[in-house]
């Protein structure tokens, strides 16, 4: 696996029971993933650090996009080594303009956007598409990162001056009524199998909750379509995850990410065969897993500082995942999941448990 952070983690948690046995590769061994299994150390395109986990592995796959897709593949290309999800489908997701590009091509409703390369482009950009707007950095954006909001005129100087020296998209701002994500995998032999459909709840551009299964059944019927219809153009193997927005009850499509995602951290808990669990199936050739949920969930990130340990886990059916990282701003340090026996219960559960850890967060469910 490249990557072997808390997604690279809870991978090779699921993967252990059914008997496979994984390798890392990351810039560092002290990683979550490290806790537990060997890594290889040093840079993500280090070619024969690439092939050192070909040569091992009989199957190749990562746990966040920020890789070198032209590294992976040359090191691969003389060894017998599978990859998935396939790497067109990475290079799709690495870069803004190419995913929102995929999406129009399979009729997948997606913000306005525009290229940005130049000052003159950017102004041109916002006469065509209009205030407000976000400015994002095409590639290397995650959890809100590398992305401004432009209200008006003015703000496109400092804009133009922080993100600049990047090649940029702009698109139109949402004004979303919520935001919904789907998650589905697809095995080796063409078999799909979809979660339920999420409702996220973010702020400062991270994801602080998922609520599971989300009860909008013709959202989920649009967005499973759309969902199936990126699975078959890549001849996708493996967990995908497309983010939506929810506008006029509408879904429009924010971005996918060819992997495990935050918002399906739930099914570890809440669902009869977890998005990891799946994940791993795939990639190996074996059976998929029921994806159907084991009631309702709610997933709470825990960011920047852990709370207390024994506060949380004194919360009646709390499962506690901690990563074993350092404390730092803005960073994902651990999730908690309680699964529900009623949307209702589960929904003022997480009222009362996101009031103790984000007081700051309205919430509204
Ligand atoms: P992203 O990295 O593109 O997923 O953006 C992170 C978060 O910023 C999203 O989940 C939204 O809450 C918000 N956001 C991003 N793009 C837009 C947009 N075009 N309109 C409104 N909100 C947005």
């Amino acid at each position: 696996m490249v990557g072997a952070g808390q997604l690279g983690a809870m991978l090779g948690l699921a993967g252990i029971p059914l008997g496979l046995d994984f390798l890392f590769l990351d810039r560092s061994a002290d990683t979550p993933a490290g806790r537990f299994a060997p890594v290889l150390t040093g840079d993500f395109a280090d070619q024969s650090l690439l092939r050192q986990l070909a040569e091992r592995s009989e199957v190749i796959t990562f746990d966040w996009e920020n890789i070198s897709v032209e590294a992976l593949r040359s090191a691969t290309r003389s060894t017998r080594t599978r990859i998935a999800p396939p790497l067109r489908a990475l290079a799709a997701a690495q870069d803004r303009l190419v995913e929102k590009r995929t999406f129009e091509r399979l009729s997948i409703a997606t913000t306005r956007f525009a290229p940005v390369d130049s000052r003159r482009m950017l102004e041109r950009a916002i006469a065509r598409i209009g205030l407000p707007g976000v400015l994002k950095t095409r590639r290397f954006g995650y959890d809100g990162k590398g992305q401004l909001l432009l209200r008006r005129p003015q703000d496109c100087d400092q804009a133009w001056q922080r993100l600049g020296s990047a090649p940029l998209l702009y698109e139109q701002f949402v004004p979303f009524d919520y935001e919904v994500s789907i998650l589905g995998v697809r095995g080796r032999r063409g078999e799909t199998a979809i979660y339920p459909l999420n409702r996220n709840y973010h702020a400062d551009g991270i994801l602080r909750l998922t609520l599971s299964p989300w009860q909008a059944p013709q959202l989920l019927r649009a967005a499973a379509a759309h969902l199936k219809r990126v699975l078959e153009a890549f001849d996708y193997v493996g967990v995908l995850a497309i983010e939506f927005f929810v506008h006029q009850g509408r879904l429009i499509a924010n971005e996918m990410a060819p992997r495990v995602h935050n918002s399906g951290h739930w099914s570890i808990e809440g669902a009869l065969t977890s998005q990891f669990e799946n994940h791993v199936r795939a990639i190996a050739g074996l059976p998929l897993g029921s994806t159907a949920a084991r009631g309702h969930a709610l997933m709470i990130n825990l960011i920047g500082q852990m709370p207390p340990r024994d506060a949380l886990l004194s919360e009646p059916g709390l499962h506690l995942h901690d990563y074993g990282k350092e404390p730092r701003h803005g960073r994902k340090l651990g999730h908690c999941t309680v699964v529900e026996t009623s949307a209702a219960r589960r929904n003022s559960r997480a009222r009362a448990l996101l009031r103790r850890l984000y007081p700051q967060l309205s919430f509204k469910a």
